[in-house]
């Protein structure tokens, strides 16, 4: 874009059920954009192996959750199978202002609730799975969670899938490298819509003056 364009950044949000991929499509695309970051949010789960504490999450007590949602300081929050989870609000408010994008790796309820404040600064899309039985391999595959939990996500999965109806954007993940082609097309459609985009009055003017126009 035009150093003399600028535009607020915007507010990717990628949902889906537990286990259709939406995390490794949400890793390839923060690699590969430098204008893109995603927003930590804080939860009360405990760590998994191989989760960095402040990277994938910032861990904290319940306490403290508590006092945060107290504080006005998380701009969404919500409780996904018995644990709390949050996104802090300062950094996307930050992100916003500087014109630099973020991604959301948040639940329905997440959306909605993030939807109603910053309805002009959200793109949403929802990742589906190709099957359920390709759904329940990939929980499987993770190796991460209990039987039970597993078993919890597979029904829990139907009722998550229901709210692709409020998203604006839906995609299929049949593989992983269409899927981030797919959303960096939409990120890039997004970011050059003509509302989200400063200054283009007077660039369009000072190209007209030195067309003799
Ligand atoms: P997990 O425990 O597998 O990391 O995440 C469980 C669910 O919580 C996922 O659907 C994930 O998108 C959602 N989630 C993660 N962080 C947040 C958050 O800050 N807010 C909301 N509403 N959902 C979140």
């Amino acid at each position: 874009m035009d150093p003399e364009i600028t535009r607020r950044g915007l507010l990717l949000v990628l949902s889906s059920p537990s286990g259709a991929g939406k995390t490794s499509i949400a890793r390839a695309l923060l690699d590969s954009d430098p204008n893109l970051s995603l927003s930590v949010s804080v939860t009360t789960r405990p760590m998994r192996a191989g989760e960095r504490d402040g990277v994938d999450y910032d861990f904290i007590g319940k306490a403290e959750f508590q006092s945060l949602v107290e504080r006005g300081a998380l701009i969404e929050h919500a409780e996904v199978f018995g644990n709390h989870y949050g996104t802090p609000r300062a950094p996307v408010e930050d992100a916003l202002t500087a014109g630099r994008d973020m991604l959301f790796d948040i639940d329905w309820q997440g959306t909605q609730q993030i939807s109603e404040g910053l309805t002009e600064d959200i793109v949403t899309v929802f990742v589906l799975p190709p099957s359920t039985d390709e759904l329940e391999k990939r929980l499987r595959g993770r190796a991460l969670d209990s039987e039970d939990v597993i078993r919890r996500r597979m029904a829990k999965s139907a009722d998550e899938m229901s709210h692709y109806r409020e998203y604006q954007y839906v995609l299929v993940n049949r593989a992983l490298d269409e899927s981030v082609y797919a959303v960096r097309a939409i990120l890039t459609a997004e970011r050059l819509k003509r509302r989200r985009q400063h200054g283009l009055v007077d660039f369009v003017n000072r190209l007209r003056r030195e067309s003799g126009g």
